[in-house]
């Protein structure tokens, strides 16, 4: 399990653009890195094109995740940005996350700046724990 998530600036900033480039409706994609710093953003289609949730493009989603593969990179994080709510795991959030390990990235345009925020879900924890912060780190 991930200690926590570092996010160069230029990786937060393209986040924070995509948001903005999709703004009303929520974005999505997934981040790439090595060694436990993100390199690299991939945007992927949200499917539902909606301001209250996310479906990221199941093709597009395998495709990027063979590529991360083939590079030697790591799947870092999932992310998807929260238009009009905070950066905070939503129920369908919870109930749609089908990677435990993996940090799902909240980016909030809320307020009037951009925030950032990483969570573990669990589906099934079974603690029934099923939102856990981790640290994000620039
Ligand atoms: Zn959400």
């Amino acid at each position: 399990v991930s200690a926590g998530l570092v996010l160069p600036p230029e990786i937060a900033d393209e986040l924070v653009a995509h948001a903005r480039s999709e703004n009303p409706n929520e974005c999505c994609g997934m981040i790439a890195g090595i060694d436990g710093v993100a390199r690299r953003v991939y945007r992927v289609t949200n499917t539902e094109a909606s301001p209250f949730m996310y479906v990221m493009d199941p093709r597009e989603q395998l495709r990027i995740m063979d590529e991360i593969d083939e590079a030697g990179w790591d799947l870092m994080g999932i992310y998807h940005s929260h238009t009009r709510s905070a950066a905070y795991p939503s129920r369908t959030d919870v109930e749609l996350a089908f990677f435990p390990l993996t940090p799902y990235v909240i980016v909030s345009l809320q307020g009037a700046d951009p925030v950032i925020r990483a969570f573990l879900l669990t589906r099934t924890a079974p603690d029934g724990k099923q939102i856990e912060e981790i640290p994000v780190t620039t």
